[in-house]
């Protein structure tokens, strides 16, 4: 089997759609959420948690894998599907993203970067080739090209310069891995990423100079990186009109979920990010009837369950008073259930978003979420 994206359903009155990804290790209906497994791990879920929250995609860090475990340990594991015990499909980012925001002493040209580990110092160098191999032997279902992502403040010059430099090492991702043979046995995929910013004529350019690489679907990058959330809206609506609709499209890094279900409006698919996980921690707990935070006084005898509607194991076993018990004591156990309830909640919103999609009436329905989350989301 090959791997393969298929609209089934577009909606009549947005740009929205569902469809399938079929990949070697399982399909996943879209819209899609996928959690970010930054080191290998979704923090504090298992495996089989992960299925029982609806997970059907996680997200693998290059570059920290790269950092640690290192690349040795995985390969010897037999991939990261096999290190990590998840069978179902993994994209894998290029390890660009980190490197220009994490990194120290990087030194960046056209052929690619060095950086230095902020773990132990040691140099490494990072090129279109180097990451397409790294992602290769991860295992990778879904490779993404190695493209560099300029801050949302950047002048227009530098965005130029990068939406240049992401067009070369495109072709260079391309050209290498149709020279593998393991490319082709792990029959994997490669999404090239569209940059420019929030400049209509550099992203028009991107797509343009991209469409050749695109397989099964592409990425929209750049967006989400501290632009204006109105310049985001904008441009996507420019990557609807000019990405290819029989394509799977991937915003990068988004969102929230009222960012998410307008996201889709405007045609995209495949969404990740660490809000979800990276607020379950901090207490910040998403429920249908908005965000809580639940070290709040006001949940201190609150013996109502978190979300009624939801079916993770935290809202069917525990009450808010519990929770906010463990939060104050900095239980595991607390940060492990608020992880295991976001999630949950994540892959709810996208579930419901595509039978809206498919009842035909997402458009009535996103109206009342995103006015709902407006108004209730500010405790
Ligand atoms: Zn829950």
């Amino acid at each position: 089997m090959k791997t393969s994206f298929k609209v089934i359903k577009p909606d009549t009155n947005s740009s929205a759609r569902t469809g399938i990804f079929s990949t070697t290790r399982g399909e996943f209906e879209t819209p899609v959420f996928m959690p970010i497994g930054t080191y290998g791990a979704v923090k504090s879920l298992s495996p089989k948690d992960l299925v029982t929250t609806g997970t059907s995609i996680i997200l693998g860090n290059t570059y920290h894998l790269l950092i640690r475990p290192g690349l040795d340990v995985i390969r010897n594991a037999g991939g990261l599907h096999k290190f990590i015990s998840w069978k179902r499909p993994i994209l894998t980012d290029s390890g660009g993203f980190q490197i220009f925001s994490l990194a120290q002493l990087r030194n960046i040209n056209d052929d690619g970067v060095i950086f230095k580990s902020v773990l132990d110092g040691k140099e490494y160098s990072m090129t279109p080739e180097r990451s397409m191999g790294i992602q290769l032997e991860l295992g990778s279902d879904i490779i993404m090209a190695f493209d560099e992502c300029p801050a949302g403040d950047a002048p227009e010059k530098a965005v130029r310069k990068a939406v240049e430099r992401t067009t070369k090492w495109a072709s260079q991702c391309v050209k290498y891995l149709g020279e593998q043979e393991i490319s082709n046995r792990l029959r994997s995929t490669f999404f090239p990423i569209v940059q420019g910013g929030i400049y209509p004529e550099l992203r028009q350019r991107s797509v343009k100079e991209l469409t050749e690489f695109i397989q099964t679907g592409v990425a929209v990058g750049g967006l989400a990186v501290g632009e204006e959330k109105p310049a985001m809206f904008e441009t996507l609506s420019l990557m609807d009109e000019l990405l290819p609709r029989d394509k799977a499209r991937y915003l990068m890094g988004v969102g929230k979920p009222d960012d998410i279900v307008k996201a889709v409006a405007r045609g995209m698919d495949m969404f990740d990010c660490v809000i979800p996980t990276r607020n379950a921690r901090n207490g910040q707990l998403f429920t249908w009837k908005g965000k809580i935070n639940i070290q709040n006084e006001r949940y201190k005898t609150d013996n109502s369950t978190l979300d009624e509607s939801c079916p993770c194991y935290c809202c069917q076993t525990f009450s808010r008073s519990y929770l906010r018990h463990l939060f104050k004591l900095n239980e595991i156990l607390g940060l492990r259930m608020a992880t295991l309830h976001n999630v949950t909640f994540y892959q709810s919103l996208m579930s419901t978003i595509r039978s809206e999609i498919s009842k035909g009436s997402f458009k009535e329905w996103s109206r009342d979420f995103i006015s709902n989350q407006e108004i209730i989301s500010n405790d």
